[in-house]
């Protein structure tokens, strides 16, 4: 009875999620609206996150029809709908809750995401990602750097300190890929085989000398182990492991030396180096060597199978 007492009294709201926010719900309370009762004046972020939504995932909160900010206090008797980044509707950009964009879209990304940072940084998109980085790491790199985090990871997506971050809610990589682009609006940035799969390098002509004046030259990278869709031969120069002393952020680029070209070209098989003489290409960072290949073609035709054009 006591418990039935506190409920009538309890304030409460009416909340209605939209779209894929339903995805963090459980299924009685998806598609429809729902009651739910609070204690105090908490702000409305608040009961969102406690209800099970990442504040990254939201860009529009209305309450009683009128937009709000995430620390809008609630007192009971509101109507709440939440809506996540591409419910379009003609409301204005000046309501949205987003963050201003970052102008050049760079990621960072959780530890299980490795195939999903090959396929970004082939695509052309500075992509960090290890798989030893713990929470703190992410979100001080995101912070830090201005980074998105990709995560699926509701908690770490929850977590305050956190200003851009998206959950992915697909489990396959290349949906993934097609989750990314559509939500950060990549396509006509995409900028196919520019970046190393393995490092994140700056990938150009073989042998063109590391471009001094390049600002990504000494943002941290990280060797990739799933990475394995370009086609490629550098038995002589993999890339360094992890120092553990060192912080996350830090590396120590190693450029291709002259007298080192010529081993290099060695290790390629003799009749890649005839077919593909001209369009060698490679990571300024850590040397990865790409050629045009069937393994292109099989890539093309795995993202084109997502709606990914390269
Ligand atoms: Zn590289």
């Amino acid at each position: 009875m006591a418990s039935l007492l506190r409920q009538c009294t309890q304030p409460s709201c009416e909340f209605r999620f939209y779209e894929e926010l339903g995805d963090f719900l459980p299924p009685e309370r998806r598609k429809c609206s729902f009651v739910h009762a609070f204690d105090g004046t908490p702000s409305v972020k608040d009961r969102i996150e406690s209800l099970g939504v990442p504040h990254t995932e939201v860009d529009l909160i209305l309450v009683d029809d009128e937009p709000v900010p995430f620390s809008r206090r609630l007192t009971g008797g509101e109507r709440v709908a939440v809506y996540p980044m591409f419910e379009r509707f003609e409301l204005g950009e000046a309501n949205r809750l987003r963050p201003t964009p970052l102008r050049e879209p760079r990621f960072v990304l959780d530890v299980h995401l490795g195939r999903l940072a090959s396929y970004l940084r082939l695509l052309g998109f500075d992509t960090l990602y290890r798989n030893d980085y713990d929470d703190e790491e992410l979100l001080a790199i995101s912070r830090a750097q201005r980074r998105i985090l990709l995560s699926r990871d509701i908690g770490l997506l929850k977590r305050s300190a956190l200003t851009h971050g998206a959950f992915l809610h697909a489990t396959d990589p290349r949906r993934q890929l097609r989750e990314v682009c559509d939500r950060f609006q990549l396509d006509a940035r995409i900028a196919p085989f520019s970046r190393c799969a393995r490092c994140n390098g700056k990938v150009g002509p073989l042998g063109a000398a590391p471009d001094e004046h390049d600002p990504d030259r000494d943002q941290p990278g990280k060797r990739d182990p799933d990475a394995g869709e370009p086609e490629r031969r550098d038995p002589e120069r993999a890339p360094a492991e992890r120092d553990p002393g060192k912080p996350p952020d830090v590396r120590d680029p190693e450029p291709q030396k002259p007298e080192k070209l010529g081993r290099t070209l060695r290790a390629i098989p003799a009749n890649v180096l005839d077919e593909h003489a001209d369009a060698l290409s490679q990571c300024g960072d850590c040397g990865q060597l790409y050629w045009p290949g069937s393994h292109l073609i099989r890539l093309r035709q795995r993202l084109a199978e997502v709606g990914v054009p390269i």
